[in-house]
């Protein structure tokens, strides 16, 4: 039986959201991430109200929702800023990410029964057809079989929980992933770094399984750690 697995934040892979504050929460919350609004931008609620065509009652109650996604921080009687990036807040977040996927792809892969190995399977060439190279345009889409991806590997394992923690991880690391796009050493094969992790994980290969997937989690913060300050879109 094929897993399904919800959780908070889920609703663009599930389908259309239901109400507007939904929708607008939705939408903010994918210009945040792709950095519409940038790192630190005041976010005010007669200007924003108007953008989304909803009242200001729905704007804060999607705005409280990005307080607690942490994409968002709300400045007491101020008001709400876009969540600031820093080089020590990637590297916390990496550390983190690493700590639970790891060591749920090293139970998953050695549990996995054949199931398993069907689903990640497919999300592999479903991933693999937005890879032969990720283009700037399918970049969402590209995004959405990545994030499956990376949960079918650890489904064998994973619990609520799990995926709950990761799901707010890998948002943040979605905004980093999007400031690298630009940098000049931001060349990298990520389909060559997937596949290493999918064939370790197919042949069982727990402990090389969990390596690669370590160094593909880190790749975002060595590329910004490597960028001289001046020119760091982290500043
Ligand atoms: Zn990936």
């Amino acid at each position: 039986m094929s897993q399904v697995f919800e959780f908070p934040g889920a609703e663009q892979a599930a389908g259309a959201p239901r109400t507007l504050a939904e929708m607008a929460y939705t939408r903010l919350r994918r210009h945040i991430i792709e950095g519409w609004y940038p790192p630190g931008t005041k976010l005010r609620v007669e200007h924003l109200k108007d953008d989304y065509g909803v009242g200001a009652g729905t704007l804060r109650e999607a705005l409280t929702r990005l307080v607690s996604d942490a994409l968002v921080i709300a400045e007491g009687q101020r008001g709400f800023r876009v969540t600031p990036v820093s080089l020590q807040d990637l590297a916390d977040l990496t550390r983190l990410r690493i700590h639970i996927e790891v060591d749920a792809l090293r139970q998953s892969v050695r549990n996995g029964d054949a199931q398993w190995e069907q689903r990640v399977r497919a999300a592999f060439e479903r991933l693999s057809a937005y890879e032969q190279p990720i283009s700037l345009e399918l970049l969402p889409a590209w995004e959405d079989c990545n994030r499956v991806f990376h949960e079918q590997l650890i489904s064998a394992a994973a619990s609520p929980w799990t995926y709950h923690m990761l799901h707010i991880l890998s948002q943040h690391g979605e905004r980093y992933r999007r400031l690298c796009v630009g940098l000049e050493n931001s060349a990298r094969d990520v389909h060559r770094e997937h596949q290493e992790i999918f064939e370790a994980a197919l042949r069982r290969a727990d402990a090389r399984a969990a390596l690669a997937l370590e160094a593909h989690i880190s790749t975002t913060l060595t590329q910004l750690q490597q960028v001289p300050p001046e020119r760091s879109p982290l500043r």
